[in-house]
């Protein structure tokens, strides 16, 4: 049961041929027996995972009117707050806080019956690339346990790429869903900016930030978008506007004569062969499908990188000055009438990580009076030019596509001691956040050379989610007659079960 998709399970479970607390326990045993080595989890609620499940077949039995995914199972990044669940972002100083409150992604899950095992591995407060900044130790890829599954989502997609959950919720600042799908072969969306609510959401960089689905089929992330997507009061960025019908779209999966624009600068050099071949093996079988393939020119693409690297430390300076040893989780050094300014340094220094640190140092140094204007405000003006350059490439084409990320999954160790080299993983990712777009990664095959999964991802402008989905699902639809199968049907296979 656990390798089938989550659309399949929910068939099941709407038949009786399974019920939600034998489904949650399988994968609560699939969790045990794998996360020793993959280690996707940070907190595995099995007693509350098993209780919601059991709500959900009790609902049903009454014959109750449940939403598609009611009963079935799902991994949360631990940056989304929930009632009564320990919840750290990934970090040691917010080690202990359990939230008194659900946000609202939370909510919406429980609401839709969604069963939710535990709480996932992140970079702290999701400020990386590969899970290794995390405050708890790195994840490990599931295709190649050597290797990081991606970040900083790489608890969330590494828990769906090994059949630990089919479902799971991960964040994306500058390609935190995107890209770790591509490295575990799974799909994943960045929603429209203000789709899916930010309230409970912990907050790294709030004009970039927002949660999206993961899941191993375009259908089942569809399903799961619809579930978390909406207006919410509590979020003052949050758009009032009907959600896009992106199950209708990942059904009908049509492109032809479907304008595809191939962004010039995100390809060629810097990025890997079998990255390369992969996606320029999609786009000719998403011609083949009556898709009209042109190529645009977005030439602040090029400055996209540097302007993200200076916004996003900047409001993370801004957002992470509340943990302050007073509020939430670790407090040191509060013994023998210390002040409240050396309790607050104290924690801080033990409570924040290398690389959280680097960028609140940043972010206040580009904020600062007199460097101001050079840096974040000449960064905003960069944000402009990209927003101008995907205006342009949108009335073009309906959905923009490249390689979700240079290269393929890299080795535990191989540039964590190098910010910049691991930053350059974000250059084909981050335009879409500072556009405030939406984004989806799915999987494009195996590199040839490394025998790792490649992404492809497709960008669609603000509100129009449901072009991803369509484009998305006809790719799929055709990779896996390609390839007799998902992608993840071949992923290799860890202890406790054959992939
Ligand atoms: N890797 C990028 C960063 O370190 C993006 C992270 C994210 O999307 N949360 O900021």
């Amino acid at each position: 049961m656990i390798f089938k998709t989550a659309a399949e399970m929910a068939t099941s479970l709407a038949n009786k041929e399974v019920s939600s607390v034998e489904l949650t326990q399988s994968h609560l045993d699939r969790i045990t027996a794998v996360d020793g080595d993959v280690k996707a989890f940070l907190h595995v609620d099995k007693e509350g995972a098993l209780a919601q499940a059991a709500a959900v077949d009790a609902n049903r039995a009454a014959g109750k009117s449940l939403s598609p995914l009611a009963g079935i199972p799902l991994a949360l990044k631990d940056v989304l707050a929930q009632k009564g669940v320990p919840t750290t972002a990934g970090s040691k100083i917010l080690q202990g806080w359990k939230p008194p409150y659900d946000s609202t992604v939370v909510s919406k899950l429980k609401d839709a019956g969604v069963v939710i095992l535990g709480k996932t591995n992140m970079d702290e407060f999701a400020m990386g690339s590969s899970t290794e900044n995390s405050g708890y130790g790195p994840t490990f890829n599931p295709w190649d346990l050597t290797r990081t599954p991606g970040g900083s989502s790489g608890g969330s997609a590494a828990a769906v790429s090994a059949f630990e959950a089919p479902l799971a919720i991960g964040s994306d600042t500058g390609g935190s869903i995107r890209q770790p799908a591509a490295l575990t072969g799974i799909v994943g969306v960045r929603p429209t900016y203000g789709a899916v609510s930010r309230f409970g959401l912990i907050a790294y960089s709030s004009s970039l930030d927002q949660a999206g689905p993961f899941g191993r089929t375009v259908l089942d992330t569809a399903m799961l978008h619809e579930i978390i997507a909406g207006h919410d009061v509590k979020d003052a960025t949050s758009i009032n506007a009907s959600v896009p019908s992106v199950v209708a779209a990942a059904k009908s999966g049509d492109v032809k004569g479907m304008k595809i624009g191939v962004i010039k600068q995100l390809q060629g050099e810097g990025y890997q062969k079998g990255v390369q071949t992969r996606f320029t093996e999609s786009l000719d079988l998403l011609a083949s499908l009556g898709a009209e393939i042109v190529e645009v020119d977005c030439p602040s693409f090029e400055f996209a990188l540097a302007a993200y690297y200076l916004i996003a430390p900047s409001e993370c300076s801004s957002n992470l000055a509340r943990f302050d040893a007073m509020r939430y989780g670790l407090r040191t050094g509060d013994e023998g009438g210390a002040s409240a300014e050396a309790v607050m340094a104290a924690t801080r220094d033990a409570g924040f990580g290398r690389e959280v640190k680097r960028r609140i140092i940043l972010g206040t140094y580009a904020l600062s009076s007199g460097y101001y204007d050079a840096y974040y405000g000449s960064a905003q003006k960069i944000r402009t030019l990209i927003i101008e350059d995907y205006k342009k490439a949108f009335a073009a084409a309906d959905v923009l596509v490249s390689p979700t990320a240079p290269t393929t999954a890299y080795k535990i160790g191989e540039k964590v001691d190098d910010p910049m080299a691991m930053y350059l993983g974000d250059v084909a990712t981050i335009p879409v956040n500072l556009a405030g777009i939406c984004g989806m990664s799915l999987p494009a095959g195996l590199a040839d050379e490394d025998n790792l999964p490649v992404g492809f991802q497709i960008m669609a402008p603000a509100m129009q989610d449901q072009r991803l989905y369509q484009a998305g699902a006809a790719l799929e639809a055709a990779l896996s007659s390609k390839w007799g199968g998902t992608l993840i049907t071949k992923a290799p296979a860890l202890k406790g079960g054959a992939n």
